[in-house]
């Protein structure tokens, strides 16, 4: 099924802003919110704007999102888009719905479907792009990356604050709801507390290393070993080396894609390589000894008389091991006769001495044939 872009769900341009997309994301809240909206599909258009608003709001999501689109996200969640089920709406659904804030409230917690606030939750997975040679990627090879990523506050130890207390809003279940009079009639909203972000916790004093988050950003270089055989678009999976989880949850992972550079002569096709080798008309004509590059050192390769442009030669196992098997391609040397476009004298009466005499093949005898019964 074809995603629709998230620029395009929310109705905003690429280049707008945080404001301008939170903006967006609140009409279409407004309108198709499923607890307001008689639009027969709201169910699913709300759905789609809170996945476009959750990848759209965050800086490093939408900066994936951009450079890969909805891959970013597809690979992680089993191909079903962003998985916006962690993402915390509940600023946005407080300011919407939540005129007098506060006194609306009633504790959800006792309710059995009540969700768990401090279980444990997965770190984000982490998408990067890597730049190979030509060999570095059909050799394999040891790279130093630099990576970006979430990690668990060293001041706080990922709690956001210091002087834990029970959150007084929703007496520590970290869930809300909302009770509403609007003109679509009376309705209830469940959503996260707003005050103490779904923990049931609140704190004395926020943490301003990570300004109340848990989480902060860092950077490592890390060294990763490529395999042979990889090729532009593949993707290797480093367990663990993403975004660190909180309350224990287990890190996300990092994926690499790879992006190789073309190789002056060798052409790749899957395992393959393709080599175009250049010959005089005399090396065609008369035959030759070539001697040819290959990934695995210089060969001599024997080039019958009568050679033409577009001739294969197949160099078994000189191809790309297999990144999986482990089996080697083929190579494939195409002949490129090159007819000169500059001759000294010396060869032009060559060249007037060989017209002189019959080279024409049976391709030629059949088109002058042709002609005669035309006339
Ligand atoms: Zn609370
Ligand atoms: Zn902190």
């Amino acid at each position: 099924m074809n995603k629709r872009d998230y620029y395009e769900v929310l109705g905003v341009p690429k280049g707008a802003s945080e404001k301008e997309i939170k903006s967006a994301f609140r009409k279409l809240a407004k309108k198709y919110h499923p607890d307001v909206s008689k639009e027969p599909d709201a169910a699913e258009k709300f759905k789609e704007a809170q996945e476009a608003y959750a990848v759209l709001s965050d800086e490093q999501k939408r900066k994936q999102y951009d450079q890969f689109g909805h891959a970013a996200f597809d690979q992680m969640n089993g191909g079903a888009g962003f998985d916006f089920s962690d993402f915390d709406f509940s600023d946005i659904f407080s300011e919407l719905f939540g005129g007098s804030f506060g006194g609306g409230f009633s504790n959800f917690g006792g309710f059995g479907g009540g969700r768990q606030t401090t279980r444990a939750r997965r770190g984000s997975d982490r998408l990067m792009r890597v730049d190979l040679t030509f060999d570095e990627a059909v050799f394999g090879c040891k790279k130093e990356i630099n990576i970006d990523f979430y990690d668990e506050c060293d001041e706080c130890r990922g709690k956001g604050g210091k002087g834990e207390k029970t959150c007084s809003t929703c007496h520590g279940s970290g869930m809300v709801t909302m009770q509403q009079n609007t003109l679509f009639g009376a309705f209830a909203t469940r959503t996260t507390c707003p005050d103490c972000k779904g923990k049931g916790k609140t704190y004395e004093s926020t943490c301003s290393h990570c300004r109340g988050t848990g989480s902060v950003r860092k950077n490592k270089d890390l060294e990763v070993k490529i395999p042979a055989g990889v090729d532009t678009g593949n993707r290797l999976r480093l367990a663990g080396k993403g975004d660190s989880g909180t309350n224990g949850g287990e890190n996300g992972d990092l994926y690499l894609e790879f992006r190789v550079k073309e190789h002056p002569l060798f052409e790749r096709d899957g395992n393959d390589i393709y080599l175009e080798l250049p010959l005089t008309i005399t090396e065609a004509v008369l035959g030759c000894k070539k001697e040819i590059p290959t990934l695995y050192g210089n060969v001599k390769l024997t080039i019958e008389p009568g050679a033409n442009t577009g001739d294969k030669h197949r160099l078994k196992g000189k191809g790309v091991e297999d990144l999986h098997s482990g089996s080697k391609g083929n190579m494939y040397v195409i002949i490129n006769v090159v007819i000169p476009n500059k001759i000294d004298k010396k060869q032009k009466k060559l060249f007037e001495e060989l017209g002189s005499t019959d080279l024409k093949t049976a391709e030629f005898k059949e088109i002058e044939n042709y002609l005669k019964k035309n006339k």
